[in-house]
């Protein structure tokens, strides 16, 4: 780390490094198997690696041309610290937010008429149109689009097209139909003149599969180096590192319980390290006696409850672990790597979940 960011740190007891090399390199690899422009997805604080830093690396990228937000807020967030990048808002429009959306450029994504009769009477300049093809989320159904041409007709750019997988990871011939599905939506669109910019459809998971009438994607954990299912063929690292300060080291004597509620209790004399990381920095509990942290390439496993701002973990047999040293609770240490989807996976949960979660005490450097 440059001694730039270790001033940053001081009086940080957590930290979560965001490897500029690795997110760049995925871009790439993704880039170079699709051919497709990107919409990188940088919602929810860029899945937690922080959106500003790396939105600023994501926009100086050649195949990205988006930026996508889930609310209008979080585009405000992104124009305030310097992103002029387009940025597509993917949670749609609300009548409050119109405001946001005309001081900030922001692009709505429009997937019902009240959303599309809004941006035309505030003079949005151009929005994607969502369909529904089988997410049952948001979406104009097919059938909507004479409608849609009638009202948007002359009066708004529509720039994109856009639907969305839920089950790309796990059910291909549902992906398959809703890539039939969308294709002939975008066949119709044709027929009434319509051609727009950007016609994207494929999530992570999706990139699995071929669209070739698609030519840009939609896509954020892949970026952040997670494989959003277990076939996932391109390669991609783990973007993030987090890390976290051992606050004190001492001994446990046989018998002695741990933590709130005594759930572990020493099987013999020990040696434990309290760690500055708990659920308030994003630990999941459910890691209560079941996950471990990395040292020095060694596993440290968590013993007793996770509590809100500490972990304790077993460090019998390590002679070299004292205070302000620096654990790994995710992510890369040396030679070995805990990885996000192996502590969801402990969780019950997604890694999605994992990432997103890194709260804002946990500060975000790039390195
Ligand atoms: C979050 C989101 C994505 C990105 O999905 P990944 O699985 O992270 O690639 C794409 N499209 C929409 C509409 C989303 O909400």
């Amino acid at each position: 780390m440059k001694t730039e960011d270790k001033i940053h740190l001081k009086g940080f007891r957590s930290w979560a490094e965001v490897d500029k090399d690795r997110l760049v390199h995925n871009v790439k690899s993704i880039h170079s198997r699709v051919n497709k422009d990107i919409f990188a997805v940088v919602k929810a604080d860029a899945y937690g690696h922080g959106a500003a830093e790396v939105s600023k690396i994501l926009q100086s990228l050649k195949p990205v041309r988006y930026l996508c937000v889930a609310t209008a807020e979080e585009g405000r967030e992104l124009r305030e610290a310097g992103i002029n990048s387009d940025v597509l808002v993917l949670g749609g429009i609300l009548p409050e937010e119109v405001d946001i959306f005309s001081s900030y450029y922001l692009v709505p994504v429009v997937s019902d008429f009240d959303q599309l009769r809004l941006a035309i009477n505030n003079r949005i300049k151009k929005v994607h149109l969502k369909f529904d093809t089988g997410m049952h989320r948001l979406g104009f159904y097919p059938g909507q689009l004479d409608e849609i041409i009638k009202i948007a007709s002359g009066r708004i750019h529509i720039e994109g097209i856009m639907s969305h997988f839920p089950s790309a990871d796990t059910d291909p011939e549902y992906t398959q139909k809703q890539i039939t599905a969308f294709g002939e939506i975008v066949k119709q669109a044709e027929k009434y003149g319509i051609k727009p910019r950007y016609i994207h459809l494929q999530n992570s998971a999706g990139l699995e599969y071929r669209c070739d009438f698609c030519n840009s994607v939609r896509i954020g954990i892949s970026i952040y180096g997670e494989k959003p299912s277990k076939s996932f063929s391109i390669p991609v690292k783990t973007v993030m590192s987090v890390k976290a300060k051992v606050i004190t080291v001492k001994q446990l004597k046989k018998g002695e319980r741990v933590s709130y509620g005594g759930t572990f209790r020493a099987p013999a004399d020990m040696k434990i390290a309290v760690v500055a990381f708990g659920y308030a920095d994003g630990l999941p509990r459910a890691l209560s006696n079941r996950g471990y942290f990395l040292f020095k390439d060694r596993k440290i496993r968590i013993i007793g409850n996770v509590t809100m701002d500490m972990t304790i973990v077993d460090v019998t047999g390590l002679e070299d672990i004292k205070p302000d040293d620096t654990v790994t609770v995710i992510g890369r240490d040396r030679e070995k790597e805990i990885y996000f989807e192996e502590v969801a996976s402990l969780c019950n949960t997604i890694p999605y979940e994992i990432m997103c979660r890194i709260s804002k005490r946990v500060k975000r450097v790039i390195v």
